[in-house]
């Protein structure tokens, strides 16, 4: 075999312990591949800290972020102790974390004065994180005995300019990769890049989203033409459910990437949404495995993995929707109503995550996040206003705190009896479903519920569809 990515995530090298594993892993997996690249998460909680102290410095508090860069210099500190035994390892590593820390600081300062943090400072600040852990890590493999290596992601994974939701230039990543990164492996090096960041053409930090650190490994994997990429996490692999709320979900074996990239979109934690896009094209397979139970084979993500279509393998939740109404009798002959609607909400960047529509075309209605509904409502106020005069449309409404819960497995699209069975579940526990989209994607069927009956819910389909189904 060619070349392994083995992404880490926050929890997998969020403190000495967990990095000695981590550690143990990549020693294990070396020798087996001709290159590895080990990619890194911040360690848990640092991220949010980082932003925290942004926030409550554009909020005019200047204290908050001082405990934050003492927390974090603590934290780091305490962990480079446990994991270095070379003195003089320790004290440069240690050096470099306080430069970070000082610059966290610093940028803290400035937006205090000005009273307000753009997107791009944000990016910059809570890349620090990452930065911080890669050299971390990578300090840990060379004690080991390892020719790991720290490289930011800032000099290999070039991006737009959407800041905090950057989307890869995949041509010039694979340029910047051609040449910085293959010569190192070529060498032999072991590069430890940071996840969840990248860069402008101009070399301006970026972030990928949340949770993004998944997608720099797949983003890597697929410039390197990888043989496989895995993320390494503090879960068995993908699970029927999540195990927050479903504590006896079980580990599935295999999964096809639009099953994965369904669950992801649907809020399923495990992997970043985007993850899948990369690897498909290359058809690289994907692993979600424990960084603490490394015997677990985990979820193998393909395009065509074994199992039976047509059954529902996994229930996810997705929270903090709301669900806007487009009403009226007089909508049915008025073209283009559909198209009007959807314009106004584009226009406000707000993301759908559900359309449904009645077949008398006197409703539309669709799944937003809660934080977008006025502005879209106002926005289509403002499109619609004619048709409102008329009393075409009689209204456009919204109803918050509500949760789509998908059910997703290949082939759902084709098999009669599912959407019944998703229905008589849900029944049986007297929960009410307020609208139904199946048919967009072949492998979910998305049932929208009110927020407070969301875990009943995705309990319910676990036992009664996937356990009995
Ligand atoms: P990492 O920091 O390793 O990227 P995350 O916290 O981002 O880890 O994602 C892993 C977490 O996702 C798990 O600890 C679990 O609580 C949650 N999760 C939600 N849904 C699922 C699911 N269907 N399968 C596995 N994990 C899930
Ligand atoms: N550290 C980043 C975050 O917390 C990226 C990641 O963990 O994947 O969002
Ligand atoms: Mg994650």
């Amino acid at each position: 075999m060619r070349t392994l990515v083995m992404k880490f995530g926050g929890t997998s090298v969020g403190s000495a312990q967990a990095i000695k594993l981590a550690a143990d892993l990549v020693l294990r997996e070396t020798p087996k591949w001709q290159h590895t690249v080990v990619v890194v998460s911040a360690m848990r909680g640092v991220t949010d800290a980082l932003i925290h102290g942004a926030a409550t410095a554009a909020h005019g508090d200047d204290q908050a972020y001082r405990g934050i860069a003492a927390d974090l210099r603590v934290k780091h500190t305490l962990a480079v102790a446990e994991l270095l035994s070379n003195a003089e390892a320790r004290t440069s590593l240690l050096v470099a974390i306080e430069g970070y820390l000082d610059e966290f600081a610093s940028f803290c300062r400035s937006i205090h004065v000005l009273g307000e943090v753009t997107p791009r400072a944000m990016d910059t600040i809570s890349s620090l994180g990452e930065r911080m852990n890669a050299r971390v890590v990578a300090a840990r493999l060379q004690e080991a005995g390892l020719p790991a290596r720290a490289i930011d992601a800032t000099d290999l994974i070039v991006t737009d300019q959407r800041f905090q939701q950057a989307t890869p230039l995949m041509d010039a990543t694979r340029e910047r990769v051609d040449a910085h990164l293959v010569p190192l492996l070529e060498q032999g090096v072991l590069p430890v890049i940071t996840g969840f960041i990248g860069a402008t053409r101009d070399g301006i930090t970026t972030t990928l989203g949340r949770g993004g650190s998944d997608y720099s490994a797949s983003i890597l994997g697929a410039v390197l033409n990888a043989d496989e990429v895995w993320t390494l996490t503090d879960v068995d692999g993908v699970l029927t459910a999540d195990p927050r709320i479903v504590p006896e979900a079980r580990v599935i074996p295999e999964l096809s990437y639009a099953e994965v990239g369904e669950l992801a979109y649907f809020g399923a934690k495990v992997l970043h949404p985007k993850t899948i896009h990369p690897v498909i094209e290359h058809n690289i397979p994907l692993w979600v495995k424990n960084t603490f139970n490394p015997t677990c084979p985990g979820t193998r993500i393909v395009s065509d993995p074994m199992g039976t279509r047509g059954t529902v393998k996994a229930v996810t939740a997705i929270t903090g929707l709301s669900m806007v109404t487009v009403e009226g009798r007089g909508m049915m002959g008025v073209p283009g109503i559909a198209a009007r609607t959807f314009a106004a909400v584009a226009s406000q960047g707000a993301n759908v995550l559900m359309i449904s529509q009645a077949s008398s075309e006197q409703s539309i209605c669709f799944v937003i996040p809660t934080a977008d509904v006025t502005p879209v409502i106002a926005a289509l106020e403002e499109e619609l206003a004619l048709e409102i005069t008329r009393r075409d449309i009689d209204r456009v409404w919204s109803m918050s705190d509500i949760v789509i819960v998908s059910a997703v497995g290949a082939g759902l699209r084709g098999t009669p009896g599912v959407a019944a069975a998703l229905f008589n579940a849900l029944a049986a526990q007297a929960i009410n479903v307020i609208a139904i989209a199946q048919g967009s994607s072949d492998c979910s069927i998305s049932l929208v519920v009110n927020a407070d009956q969301a875990t009943p819910a995705v309990r319910q389909i676990h036992e009664q569809v996937i356990n009995h189904g």
